[in-house]
């Protein structure tokens, strides 16, 4: 499965576009669309669905514009995200204006895209998860592990106990899987489970 990476946005999402059959799954499409949709046009792809790691503003920005350009695109979430989608602190205007309820949203457990696993990790947001591609040794990993750093939880439905508890699921994965953050560099699970500090100290328990 191909895969495309680049930063959208003020907070530089990092926006995937996984490539399978000629179709194009775009995973946190958090500004941009218009770039977004050039570079999927010049793969020769169709946008086939949106997968959202977790549903904070600024990997959400450009879904509106995407379901606008293509009509019946569905948008996959976690559906304890759902109520964060519309939240009213989920905004930052102008750049990110509070969006109306997708139209098509699905619950991500329904994703029936063999590649993909999803692994349920909680506690940056109620909802947030992780796309596993096994195959590819390939971890999207949102908000939940950055290279270096985790994601805050101080933020409304945040919880550290929770992520602590997700980490343990990550730090289960093979050490040569590419992470693949919400924002920052691209990271492997050895080398966060070697020098990550929240990582160490779920492994060592
Ligand atoms: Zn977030
Ligand atoms: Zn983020």
């Amino acid at each position: 499965m191909e895969r495309l990476t680049i930063q959208v946005g003020p907070y530089e999402v990092n926006c995937s576009i996984l490539c399978e059959d000629g179709r194009a799954l775009i995973v946190d499409p958090g500004q941009e669309a218009g770039r977004i949709l050039k570079l999927i046009e010049r793969k020769g792809l169709k946008p086939a669905a949106i997968l959202l790691t977790h549903a904070h503003f600024d990997h959400i920005g450009a879904v509106p514009e995407l379901q606008r350009a293509c009509p019946g695109l569905p948008v996959y979430v976690h559906p304890n995200d759902r109520p964060v989608l519309t939240h009213p602190m989920n905004q930052m205007p102008p750049e990110y204006p509070a969006i109306a309820v997708p139209s098509d949203l699905r619950d991500v457990s329904e994703l029936a895209v063999s590649a993909i696993r999803i692994i349920e990790t909680p506690g940056h947001t109620p909802g947030g998860v992780c796309y596993h591609l096994p195959a590819e040794k390939l971890l999207l990993s949102g908000d939940t592990l950055f290279a270096g750093s985790i994601g805050r939880t101080d933020l409304p439905g945040g919880d550290m106990p929770v992520l602590i508890d997700s980490l343990k699921r990550l730090a289960a994965l093979p050490d040569d899987t590419l992470v693949i953050p919400g924002h920052g560099p691209h990271t492997t699970i050895g080398e966060e489970k070697r020098s990550n500090p929240f990582l160490r100290t779920v492994v060592s328990r």
